[in-house]
């Protein structure tokens, strides 16, 4: 019976996240369900630094158990020609010009040695969060604050997008959710397409009336004091949803004062469900228009992540609310989540901020893992693709002592530094930082279920003697596992 085999394989499930057995390598073969979870500029010490907070174990999180464990370079068209003195032919790519592992590693520290000469290699050139998404979203490289547009910003170089092609092919619903605007880059390079990420009210103009994804969600809001800013999206759009301009098509909730936004976008989500429609959820305002972080406490041996204000949802609640929404969809679903600002508190140096958004983004992950675990309905891990990835490095950060768990390290400038002053610093050096910037290192890639296999199938083919991947094979993975392979448009020279 059908019950029976999915309690088997939630039992399956449960077995291969105890003990990690290479379970997902039999499952598949085609993926109806891909969820895709962005840890936005985080790399493996960020993991590891949350891991020990919250378990005193270096690779604790939800994420850490999921079977399939990969490495990525993530170099982007400016990053390429940085190194190839301006020169970036997509018939004739040399990937070690992109990221060389002789210099870099062919795995991240602290899972690889520190090489003589890397930081200053690492640091030199990376990329932004735009190229990287349309990396993996469209199987192209791309100029730093391209969102899925071809680089050298050609007319009509728009490129089609996963979410788009899986919608158009098979019929999939498709969805973002971010804890930082939603017309920021990660989001906005899955559904909208632009020649900079900074066009604010346009890309939010294309995802809400012309792309009009099943579900968005995001950060953003103009604010509730009387005297909104309109800097994620336009005075225009905001206005509309409000006055019910799209009510025939959208829910539509916003973060409201005194409201638990958690409860209201999975209320929301629950009427969309009844009523047949979308959903856009708009929430954030902190001082970039993003999601107030979640903090974590100093209560050494009782680690404790608080919520800053229960007025915007969590970043699982969000994808949640989004999960629920799209499963509706009997032809499938695409969803890309992003805890975008594990990013921002990277580029302030703020540890302690950091901690808060790793476990944000380790909630979410273990929400969907639950969300699929759940006996009797359509999703489950025969069916379903569940990746979890970070689009690039940030800060150099490395831990150089061991905290326990609920240990944080001293830390000038808590809650204070970023959004344009100075970096957090840390006098009794637990950990060091060395750029306010984007890195060039390897992130890691998690993977489970349908199509998780495939992953196996690029490792050593652009790195030979290597495991290494690059970004633009999640694309692929991603439409090979949902049936629809396709031609890379990149040739290796
Ligand atoms: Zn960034």
């Amino acid at each position: 019976m059908f019950v029976t085999r999915k309690t088997l394989l939630a039992s399956a499930i449960a077995a291969a996240l105890t003990v990690a057995s290479p379970l997902a390598q039999s499952w598949g073969p085609e993926a109806k369900h891909i969820i895709l979870l962005i840890g936005d500029g985080m790399n493996i010490e960020h993991e590891i630094a949350a891991s020990r907070y919250l378990y005193g174990s270096d690779l604790g999180l939800s994420f850490h158990r999921l079977p399939y464990k990969g490495n990525v370079a993530t170099w982007d068209v400016s990053t390429y020609k940085y190194w190839s003195g301006g020169v970036y032919d997509p018939n004739a790519i040399v990937p070690s010009l992109g990221y060389d592992p002789d210099k870099g590693g062919a795995r991240p520290y602290p899972l690889g040695p520190e090489l003589p000469g890397s930081e200053a290699y690492l640091k030199a050139k990376a990329t932004d969060s735009a190229s990287a998404a349309t990396a993996w979203a469209t199987g192209y490289k791309t100029d730093d604050g391209n969102l899925a547009w071809l680089p050298g910003d050609p007319e009509g170089g728009a490129l089609k997008t996963v979410a788009e092609q899986l919608r158009e092919m098979k019929g999939y619903a498709i969805g973002v959710v971010s804890t930082v605007p939603f017309t920021h880059a990660t989001p906005a390079a899955h559904v909208s397409h632009n020649k900079s990420r900074n066009n604010y009210h346009a890309i939010g103009t294309e995802i809400l009336t012309v792309t009009k994804p099943e579900v968005v969600i995001g950060g953003g809001h103009p604010g509730n004091d009387g005297t909104p800013t309109f800097n994620y999206i336009s005075g225009t759009d905001y206005d509309n949803f409000k006055a019910g301009a799209h009510a025939a098509e959208y829910v539509f909730v916003e973060r409201a004062p005194g409201v638990d936004g958690g409860v209201s976008v999975l209320a929301a989500a629950q009427q969309a469900v009844m009523e047949g429609k979308k959903l856009f959820g708009l929430f954030g305002m902190e001082g970039g228009g993003n999601f107030d972080s979640p903090e974590p406490n100093d209560l050494p041996a009782t680690p404790l992540v608080s919520q800053a204000t229960r007025e915007n949802p969590s970043f699982a609640e969000a994808t949640l609310a989004a999960l629920k929404v799209l499963s509706q969809d009997p032809d499938g679903l695409f969803l890309m989540a992003e805890q975008g600002d594990v990013d921002w508190a990277n580029h302030a140096n703020d540890f302690q901020r950091m901690v808060g958004t790793m476990k944000d983004l380790h909630d979410g992950v273990q929400a969907v893992i639950d969300f699929v675990n759940q006996p009797g309905d359509a999703v489950h891990w025969g069916n379903t693709l569940l990746i979890v990835h970070s689009d690039h490095s940030n800060s150099y950060m490395r831990n150089k002592a061991r905290m326990p768990a609920g240990d944080l390290p001293t830390q000038v400038g808590v809650g204070s530094c970023g959004y344009g002053g100075p970096a957090c610093t840390y006098p009794d050096g637990e950990v060091t930082y060395g750029t306010t910037g984007h890195t060039n290192e390897l992130v890691r890639v998690y993977a489970l279920g349908a199509g998780a296999n495939l992953f196996h199938k690029y490792e050593n083919k652009w790195y030979p003697g290597t495991r290494i991947l690059d970004n633009t094979h999640l694309y692929h993975v991603m439409m090979e596992a949902a049936g629809e392979p396709q031609a890379s448009p990149l040739k290796l020279k």
